[in-house]
């Protein structure tokens, strides 16, 4: 039986372990931490429950393909909510709910601009077109040669891949709030609404028409499942097992090194941030110069805080986006000229406004964040100016006082994307999904120096995000195996 080790136990690992354990090889997964899961890990203190990245359960339909093709179902491991809202967003002079159906989202985007309900649902039925196409041809390909990209769909949308989301938005928007509701999902891609392609908005789709999900207990539930599933097919987990060294001889993988021990393997996935990932090879073996990663626009890093407040907080939802201030700038601040944002946007999640289980009673669980530039410098006085900065505007946007109920917080930014995942400049998000960094143009899935060393991830195809990262481990695996993906 062939046996491939697999470096990090991100999403997209822990999916391709699942895929090839399930054709029949024989899979064990590396991971430096002391837990699995990666940037989706979980953190307790307290009684309240964390997750430590991921917080927006969107895409329900790929999670589902994901199980159903072990024969399972999401159901069988972890209970959705839809959330209802979906979600709130806090402007300077206004607040608008997004609902969880077309009618509702439409009724409020009335209230705002008349006669935008009708735009809207044109606007979000070509979405769903390019949702169909996205999601069941095209992200399904390798992005081993442009031609994959050239299907009878994409031909007659090749304006599309041209034209920015924001350019389609504006056009059909005028009240600065609906533009900024319509851009926000594509932020998701990690680059800047002028900058992704409008074929992209079928974000749009997947937020408006598929909707906002929670899984009880929390995003980790989604890690344990996959966990739980690899197991029986026979996946072996190693954690606290940073990996050292890739082994290659004359040009082939030959497996890892991990703790100073070899485990030899006849091929090897890193799930791994990819400059990490090919610092484990000797310099002749790595594909990408630094220029090349220096060049590249990455999706925003985060200063994070994990805050336990000891009551029920008022007038907020289990998803807040605090567009209070200038969207541009805060933009510009972290892709054109990186800096510190001087009024940053940010977003925050109570789990516990509608899982009870997320926090003890009477008690609130708040995960705040704030997008910034890639490779800032990062002090605790920093971070503590900003949580400063943000508690307060939370305080005057939400209309009561918070700060004498926090139980704790802790932070998390730059540095520890770095420390704990070896992450490149401290990139939360990985690559953006830019025109020039789409499909056969990001990092690739398959070593072209190294026979049988693969790679899989947010860095990789298809990019950012939870479901790309589970089809970036389907998409791997069907490499290896060599069996089509469906
Ligand atoms: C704050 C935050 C919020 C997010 N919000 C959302 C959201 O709401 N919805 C959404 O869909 N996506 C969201 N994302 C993105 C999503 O979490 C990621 O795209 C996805 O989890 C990345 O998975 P991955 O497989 O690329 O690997 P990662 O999760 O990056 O895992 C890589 C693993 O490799 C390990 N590793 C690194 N070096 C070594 C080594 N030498 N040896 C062994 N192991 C090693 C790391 O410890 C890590 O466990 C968010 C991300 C962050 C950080």
């Amino acid at each position: 039986m062939k046996k491939v080790n697999i470096v990090g136990s991100g999403f997209s690992s822990l999916s391709a372990s699942c895929y090839l354990a399930k054709a029949g090889y024989t899979v064990e997964v590396f991971e430096k931490n002391d837990t699995v899961g990666g940037r989706a890990r979980q953190f307790i203190k307290d009684g309240y429950t964390f997750d430590i990245g991921p917080s927006w359960y969107w895409m329900p339909d790929i999670f589902d393909k994901f199980f159903a093709d072990f024969g399972k179902k999401t159901s069988d491991y972890y209970q959705l909510d839809k959330l209802s809202p979906a979600y709130k967003i806090f402007f300077s002079d206004d607040v608008i709910t997004i609902g969880d159906t077309m009618d509702k989202i439409c009724e409020e985007f009335e209230r705002i601009e008349s006669g935008s309900s009708v735009h809207l649902r044109k606007f979000i039925h070509k979405a769903q077109e390019n949702y169909d196409i996205a999601i069941n041809k095209v992200v399904l390909r390798p992005g081993l040669s442009p031609l994959e990209l050239v299907t009878k769909e994409t031909v007659v949308r090749v304006d599309q891949f041209f034209k920015s989301i924001s350019h389609e938005v504006r056009k059909r928007f005028k009240n600065p709030k609906l533009v900024s509701t319509l851009e926000f999902p594509v932020l998701f891609l990690g680059a800047k609404p002028s900058k992704t392609p409008s074929f992209y908005n079928f974000m749009n789709f997947a937020d408006f028409g598929l909707g906002t999900w929670h899984p009880r207990g929390g995003m980790y539930e989604i890690i344990k499942a996959m966990r739980a599933l690899a197991e029986e097919l026979g996946v072996v987990f190693h954690t606290n097992s940073p990996v050292e060294k890739i082994l290659v001889e004359n040009g082939t993988v030959k497996g890892l090194q991990a703790n100073g021990t070899d485990y030899s393997s006849d091929y090897v996935i890193s799930g791994a941030d990819y400059h990490h990932s090919e610092s484990l090879l000797d310099s002749k073996y790595r594909q990408y110069t630094e220029t090349y990663w220096e060049k590249k626009t990455y999706a925003p890093s985060s200063l994070l805080f994990y805050v336990g407040f000891t009551k029920k907080l008022d007038r907020i939802e289990h998803h807040n986006l605090f567009f209070d201030t200038d969207f541009e700038r805060h933009a510009e601040e972290i892709y054109d000229e990186p800096q510190w944002p001087s009024e940053p946007l940010f977003y925050v999640n109570f789990p516990s406004a509608t899982d009870a289980t997320m926090a003890p009673e009477g008690c609130e669980t708040g995960f705040f964040l704030v997008p910034i530039a890639p490779g800032l410098e990062d002090t605790p006085e920093l971070r503590e100016q900003y949580f400063d900065l943000i508690i307060d505007r939370f305080e005057k946007r939400t209309g009561q006082s918070v700060k004498d109920a926090i139980q704790f917080k802790e932070s998390f930014c730059v540095n520890d994307f770095v420390e704990q995942y070896n992450s490149y400049k401290g990139n939360a998000y990985g690559m953006a999904n830019t025109l020039r960094q789409t499909a056969f143009l990001r990092p690739n899935l398959k070593s072209k120096k190294v026979q049988n060393l693969y790679f899989s991830g947010q860095l990789t195809v298809p990019g950012p995000g939870v479901p790309p990262s589970l089809i970036s481990g389907k998409l791997v695996s069907s490499l290896i195996s060599k069996k089509p993906t469906s």
